[in-house]
């Protein structure tokens, strides 16, 4: 089987991005996985344990002092390294910032194509194939590349994890990575939460509420739904637009692409730009009171009722199950 490289993020406090699992999972789906990371000296035992942990059949560290000071450089280094001795049938990103910065570098580096912003990869008998949602989720395309090593950013979603691997390969190699003139991280700091929820973008299960809610004060049962789940707080833009939640919680075309495990959408009707957000979802659950409301074209699960009706005999039946009070 062919190998597959993984750009790995490591956070500035030393954690692995929450992207990691599912970037190992799909590797381990389309070839062998290899985690290729850049990292200060010495700090690759506990990420090579917990990189074995996601699936990672090897791990490539490339040691450098500017691993934390010039992240994209160095990461561009330990890739290019891993390129040229492993022979990888794709790379595989994720689609931050960073990551997509790494690739485009990359693609100047080594002369490969890149592929931006799939939804899905699969391994069409030796040959990559992303899948892309386009106008406005609307329509899948999939594409390969016609020479080279597709190096591909491809958004999370709730994959089944990597079997884990007790005992990785491991390669350590001290990269040169060149930072004259290059601007440098100096300091970095975690911004204090504005919430306890999970991060929308990378939340596991989001819970989303539409126009249905009818006023800001409803929407409050949306956010206790969200917090009995441990969810993130989604909302269509016409919620946005009414005021009932910030900006940043607008899930679509205009707002955040979510691929959570589970998507549940409370008096959303499903306007196109809206499913061009989230209908990557592994499981969506919609409640609306309109049969018709074009969300239950996508729900896997479909309630028709009053939400108002709905939402509390729905919390009662979590409680009732996790043993939590509905209240909490
Ligand atoms: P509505 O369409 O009004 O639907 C409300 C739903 O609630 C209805 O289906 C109704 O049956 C149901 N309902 C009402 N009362 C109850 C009740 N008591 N119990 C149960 N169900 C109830 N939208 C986005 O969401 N995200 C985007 O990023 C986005 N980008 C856009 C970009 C452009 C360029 C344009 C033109 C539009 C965009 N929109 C976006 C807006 C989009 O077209 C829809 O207008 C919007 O998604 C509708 O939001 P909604 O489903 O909450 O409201």
């Amino acid at each position: 089987m062919s190998n597959i490289l993984v750009n790995i993020e490591v956070a500035a406090d030393g954690s692995l991005r929450s992207s990691t699992a599912h970037l190992l999972s799909l590797a381990a789906r389309l070839g062998e996985p290899v985690a290729v990371v850049a990292a200060p000296a010495g700090a690759s035992e506990e990420l090579v344990r917990e990189l074995g942990a996601l699936g990672a059949g090897a791990v490539v560290v490339g040691e450098s002092p500017a691993s934390t000071s010039h992240v994209a450089a160095a990461a561009v280094a330990a890739l290019a390294g891993a390129i040229a001795s492993h022979a990888p049938a794709a790379v595989l990103a994720s689609t931050s910032p960073t990551a997509r910065e790494v690739m485009g570098r990359l693609a100047a580096r080594t002369g490969n194509p890149v592929v931006v912003d799939a939804v899905g990869v699969t391994n069409d008998g030796g040959r990559i194939v992303a899948s892309h949602s386009v106008f406005g989720g609307n329509y899948v395309t999939e594409s390969g590349v016609g020479a080279g090593i597709p190096l591909v950013t491809v958004s999370s979603s709730g994959a089944e994890p990597a079997p884990a691997v007790a005992a990785p390969v491991v390669e350590v190699r001290r990269l040169e990575v060149p930072t004259q003139g290059a601007a440098a991280i100096t300091r970095s700091e975690v911004a204090a939460a504005a919430s306890e929820r999970p991060e929308l973008r990378s939340a596991k299960i989001v819970v989303s509420g539409g126009r249905g809610l009818g006023s800001k004060e409803n929407f409050v049962l949306v956010e206790e739904l969200a917090d009995t789940l441990g969810a993130g707080l989604g909302a269509s833009r016409a919620a946005v637009d009414a005021g009932y939640v910030p900006q940043s919680c607008q899930v679509g075309q205009t707002g955040v692409s979510v691929s959570p495990e589970l998507y549940l959408a409370v008096g959303i009707s499903g306007a196109i730009q809206h499913r061009a957000g989230m209908q990557t979802a592994r499981r969506i659950v919609a409640i609306n009171q309109d049969a018709d409301a074009p969300i239950f074209d996508i729900a896997d699960f479909g309630i028709v009722g009053d939400l108002f009706t709905v939402l509390p005999q729905l919390r009662e039946a979590i409680a009732a199950r996790t043993g939590v009070p509905a209240g909490v």
